[in-house]
């Protein structure tokens, strides 16, 4: 556990040689937190990381690992330390003799810590997220030793269950796998939405075999079990394809919600109809609110058992109007 400790720690140390090697010399240390399990380094730097610049991070704290270089900790009078050029921590208060913590030639920091005696000793290091913490500070957080094995070992174990998922063979193949599978659902989809527009039609003939007229303006009444708005929107168009002078009114129930379309045609608003009053009230016999444009609204109803009223009431309603 101690070794744990301070495979973490020395990690830290070389971790801030890194991001000012690969950062700027702009980076300092804003704060730190070393357990067990994690370091944790928060510096100055004021935007987030590429992929790039926190591989090439690793990398060279890898290096400095495999290198294998002496971590040698020496006590020195405070002047001779920042001769050696150490890195102190902004704004900490140092007595007159202070201790200083080397990893080879590549880090000299004031530290009271304990660390390894050797880079080497330190395994392998692993950044786990790079995150902001306020305003111009970033913080990564990274694992160091056999940690970094088990984080190995469940990345494996999480692409083995989606193998097993996906029925995929290997790894390799899970990208490709993912992407035909998504085109196939994309696929099915679009047919799923043609079948559901063809009944949807099925049905339009149904209702357009008996459409009564008001004053020469057609109403088209009709229930669609199972259209939700989009789909009472798209029948709606149909419905303009096929008559000139028209108001429509819609009913449908999806996913829980029923809704009324109310269309006009240019000309029927002419004569008088305006969906928005027409769907308001109309709607209003089954508990619903909704409104909108004179040639387009729509409204939501409570209680789908209460459209068909709605709907019987459609045609007094809209005739108070068309004159
Ligand atoms: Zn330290």
């Amino acid at each position: 556990l101690r070794m744990a400790i301070r495979r973490n720690h020395t990690c830290c140390h070389i971790l801030q040689a890194a991001l000012r090697e690969v950062l700027g010399e702009h980076v300092h240390q804003c704060g730190s937190y070393v357990d067990a399990n994690q370091c944790r380094f928060d510096f100055s730097h004021f935007s987030a990381m590429t992929p790039e610049e926190l591989q090439k991070v690793e990398n060279y704290v890898n290096k400095v690992i495999l290198e294998a270089v002496p971590v040698t900790t020496e006590v020195l009078p405070i002047e001779e330390a920042k001769k050696k050029g150490a890195m102190a921590l902004f704004g900490e208060k140092y007595g007159d003799v202070v201790r200083v913590v080397s990893v080879g030639d590549y880090s000299t920091e004031f530290c009271g810590g304990t660390h390894l005696t050797n880079s080497s000793q330190a395994g392998l290091f692993k950044i786990v997220f790079e995150t902001s913490v306020a305003s111009g500070v970033r913080r990564i957080q990274a694992i160091t030793g056999m940690a970094v094995m088990s984080m190995l070992y469940d990345y494996k174990d999480t692409l083995e269950k989606t193998c097993a998922v996906l029925r995929t063979p290997n790894f390799d193949e899970l990208p490709h796998r993912a992407e035909s599978l998504l085109a196939e659902v994309r696929e099915k989809n679009a047919k799923i939405e043609s079948m559901e527009q063809a009944a949807a039609n099925a049905k339009l003939g149904d209702i357009f075999a008996d459409v009564p007229e008001i004053n020469g303006v057609k109403l088209v009444c009709a229930k669609l079990d199972g259209m939700g708005a989009d789909g009472l929107r798209k029948t709606g168009d149909s419905i303009a394809e096929k008559f000139d002078c028209f108001v429509a009114v819609l009913a449908g129930t999806a996913d829980g919600k029923s809704n009324i379309l109310c269309k006009c045609s240019k000309s029927a608003v002419e004569k008088g109809a305006n969906a928005g009053t027409l769907v308001r009230e109309i709607a209003a016999v089954a508990g619903g609110k909704g409104g909108g444009k004179p040639d387009s609204a729509m409204a939501g109803v409570p209680d789908a058992a209460k459209l068909g009223a709605a709907l019987d009431a459609a045609k007094d309603i809209a005739a108070k109007y068309i004159k």
